[in-house]
């Protein structure tokens, strides 16, 4: 029995932060034995926003690379390569714009909150489009499962549909993937904003100093209304009880009933998170500094994207054949 296979991935525009760790890579981690797993550093998608200043991504697709392996990804198990590196990802995406009305995509509810965030009053091409080059990200490698935030759910259901579209038209080559949301769909921001996003500034990254996740967890939003300890709390407006759930999982409960009765305070509540995010954090500090060697990121994303680019030329071969375009007996100029 072949392996089910996993797609997901980041866009290199800096470090990775708790969000990622929760709603991503805590799943691709624990599921890289029971899946074949493909993780894309999309620095394609990168450019999409960040196309004036590409000279950034050579730093960030290493850091997002090395957030990856620290989170547990092992490169032994799962292939871990660059988006622009594998042109047929690129050619897939081409094919796949035919099947993609501009009105589809314009109704995206991600473009649309992603484009009101950036600022955009018109888009360019890429942006509008990127859900499906996202597509052919997951789909040049067929993959069954896609771990994501909630905020990709969208994309998702618009790789699903271009799957059905191709396969319907042209026959049977693609799954038509799964979204695997994770217990915390939408982790908050340290400023109470609805998520936390590297675009933001609101961010605990995985690459923190101690002293500095300290700084940022003392100094977090909490509830506006509350003065004194003995003041009654509202956990459900606060973003350390949202942290207390996501990574606290066995405390929660009566770190919020202590709230609510005022018998404990917002420094205990937060010097509380603090031990508990370094208690996650520091053995992955330890895996960062142990494939922080010289060379061995790069060394790791060239193994993976060769094998990235294999599975695509397998891909492509199939597409060309389905849509009768492998014309002189599928034979290379
Ligand atoms: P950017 O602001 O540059 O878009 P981002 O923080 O949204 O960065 P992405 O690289 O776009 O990060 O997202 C990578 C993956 O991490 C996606 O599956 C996304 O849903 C997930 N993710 C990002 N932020 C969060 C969050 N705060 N909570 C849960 N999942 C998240
Ligand atoms: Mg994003």
């Amino acid at each position: 029995m072949m392996k089910k296979r996993i797609l997901t991935g980041d866009r290199p525009t800096g470090a990775l932060h708790l969000g990622h760790l929760v709603g991503s890579l805590a799943n691709r981690a624990a599921l890289q034995d029971e899946y074949e797993t493909f993780i894309i550093v999309a620095d394609v998608q990168a450019l999409t926003t960040n196309f004036e200043r590409p000279e950034r991504l050579s730093d960030d697709v290493r850091q997002v690379a090395l957030d990856n392996l620290s989170a547990g990804l092992d490169p032994d198990k799962s292939v871990m390569f660059v988006q622009s590196m594998v042109p047929g990802i690129a050619e897939l995406t081409v094919f796949f714009s035919m099947l993609v009305t501009v009105n589809r995509l314009r109704h995206n509810p991600t473009i649309k909150s992603e484009a009101g965030s950036y600022g955009y009053t018109d888009m360019t091409y890429g942006f509008l489009g990127y859900p499906v080059s996202q597509a052919a990200d997951i789909l040049f490698c067929r993959a069954d499962l896609v771990p994501v935030g909630e905020d990709q759910l969208p994309h998702i259901e618009m790789t699903r549909f271009v799957a059905g579209r191709f396969n319907e038209l042209y026959g049977p080559v693609f799954p038509e993937p799964e979204a695997l949301v994770s217990r915390v769909p939408r982790l908050v921001g340290t400023d109470g904003s609805a998520k936390m996003s590297k675009s933001l500034g609101n961010c605990i990254h995985l690459s923190d100093e101690p002293a500095v996740v300290r700084e940022k967890v003392m100094s977090a939003v909490t509830d506006p209304a509350r003065i004194h300890k003995s003041d009654p709390g509202h956990p459900e407006i606060c973003t350390i009880a949202a942290y207390h759930r996501a990574f606290n999982a066995q405390e929660s409960q009566s770190v919020e009933e202590s709230c609510r009765v005022g018998t404990i305070g917002c420094v205990a509540c937060k010097k509380r998170m603090v031990e508990v995010l370094e208690a996650l954090l520091s053995p992955m500090r330890e895996r960062r500094a142990a494939f922080s060697g010289p060379g061995l990121i790069d060394e790791i994303l060239v193994e993976g994207t060769k094998r990235a680019c294999a599975e695509a030329d397998e891909t492509l071969g199939r597409v060309r054949r389905a849509m009768r375009i492998d014309y002189f007996g599928g034979r290379d100029a």
